[in-house]
């Protein structure tokens, strides 16, 4: 069976499935288009930090080395400490990741079987797992005047530090956690405004990304027995991670402007009107799922969705999709959510494969 991508999900699947397997008749191949491994956290910036201390950011059977977080002086991982750790995971389970090959479309082969079409030949499989995450498809908002703009724009995802913009006027559009830490270090060094649709949460400065896990898990379990609850933090609320705290403590993550109406060759126009000149624009405005490679199957929605119960495609049995977000499993877009839905997913794969004659 294939799984494809090599970042944290399909990481958390491959091992699972290494479990699962051992009285199938199968074999694992995970398919990963990158060079090397770490999947997206290979593009973070520079300065990136987790939002989720060391023992909250970690995949099943082996624990983010605490002694990682605690090398960048407090609890907040840094980028390359998620990239060395996801390094090691790969080599202490053995996870037979091929790369770089590039997934092109998978097909139906017959009754029981799909085709895998990679950039080096092609692949049958009886199950399918998608673990490709969003960062291939950043995602900007539709703006009038975008293309006319004559100044910088930049996705976070292309963002790496903040020299390129020292001096200039920028706006750093949306209020997550990627824009409070692009922001926090773009302020230091330009005229910055931060673009958010409605004011900014952030959490208290002695609660971190666990709280949010926390509360996230009481209110998946609420919704589950059918009940409300109040929802006293959210996954999108801003955690205060020491670039962050200081910036908002010298004042530099208090200018809110409401969405851009439009932009011009040279600058803004506000909702009432108003324009005003800048010289660039950051969109820390999130991503899509990217799934191009389904599209034979006609299994993707209008909203770049698959539908699913659980994580199994309703209208194509013999596929999965991991990692993708609420959508795909509870917080399963993070590293110490992905883990249930990948346990779930390789119980399901396996129980769909033929059972071994010899044990
Ligand atoms: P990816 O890491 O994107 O891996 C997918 C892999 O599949 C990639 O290697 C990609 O190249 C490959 N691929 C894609 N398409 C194909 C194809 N057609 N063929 C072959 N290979 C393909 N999570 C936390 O738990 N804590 C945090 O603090 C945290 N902070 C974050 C901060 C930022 C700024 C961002 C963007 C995310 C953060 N996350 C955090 C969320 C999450 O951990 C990442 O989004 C994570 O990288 C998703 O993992 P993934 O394996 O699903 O996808």
């Amino acid at each position: 069976m294939v799984v494809i991508g090599g970042g944290q999900s399909a990481l958390a699947v491959g091992y699972h499935l290494a479990r699962e397997l051992r009285k199938r008749e199968a074999t694992v191949a995970l398919l990963d288009r990158q060079p090397g491994p770490g999947g997206a956290w290979r593009d973070g910036w520079d300065s990136l930090r987790l939002f989720s201390p060391a023992e909250w950011s970690s995949l099943p059977g082996y624990l983010l080395p605490r002694h990682l977080g605690d090398r960048s002086a407090d609890a907040f991982p840094h980028r390359d400490d998620v990239l060395g750790y996801l390094t090691a995971y790969e080599d202490r389970y053995e996870l037979p990741v091929w790369r770089p090959i590039d997934v092109r479309a998978v097909r139906r082969l017959g009754d029981d079987r799909l085709l895998v079409e990679t950039d080096r030949g092609d692949v049958s499989a009886r199950a399918v797992v998608a673990a490709t995450g969003t960062a291939a498809r950043p995602f900007t908002p539709h703006v009038p005047g975008r293309d006319v703009f004559g100044g910088i724009q930049m996705h976070s995802s292309a963002y790496r530090s903040p020299e390129a913009f020292a001096g200039l006027r920028v706006l750093v559009v949306g209020g997550g956690n990627s824009g409070a830490q692009i922001l926090a270090e773009v302020s230091a060094v330009a005229d910055a405004s931060w673009v958010v649709e409605r004011e900014p949460r952030f959490l208290p400065e002695d609660v971190d990304g666990r709280v949010l896990f926390d509360a996230a898990t009481a209110r998946y379990r609420a919704l589950q027995n059918g009940e409300a609850l109040e929802r006293p933090h959210g996954l999108g609320d801003i955690v205060q991670v020491p670039p962050v705290r200081e910036a908002r403590a010298a004042g530099r993550l208090e200018s809110f402007r409401p969405p851009i109406a439009a932009l011009t060759a040279s600058g803004v126009v506000w909702p009432d009107g108003t324009e005003e000149r800048i010289d660039a624009v950051i969109w820390c405005t999130g991503f899509r799922p990217a799934l191009g490679f389904l599209d034979p199957l006609g299994v993707v929605g209008a909203d770049g969705r698959v539908a699913v119960e659980g994580t199994r495609s309703i209208a194509e049995p013999r596929l999965w999709l991991v990692g993708y977000g609420e959508w795909t499993g509870f917080a399963s877009a993070t590293l110490v959510g992905v883990g249930r839905s990948a346990r779930a997913t390789a119980r399901e794969v396996a129980a769909a494969l033929p059972t071994a004659s010899v044990p």
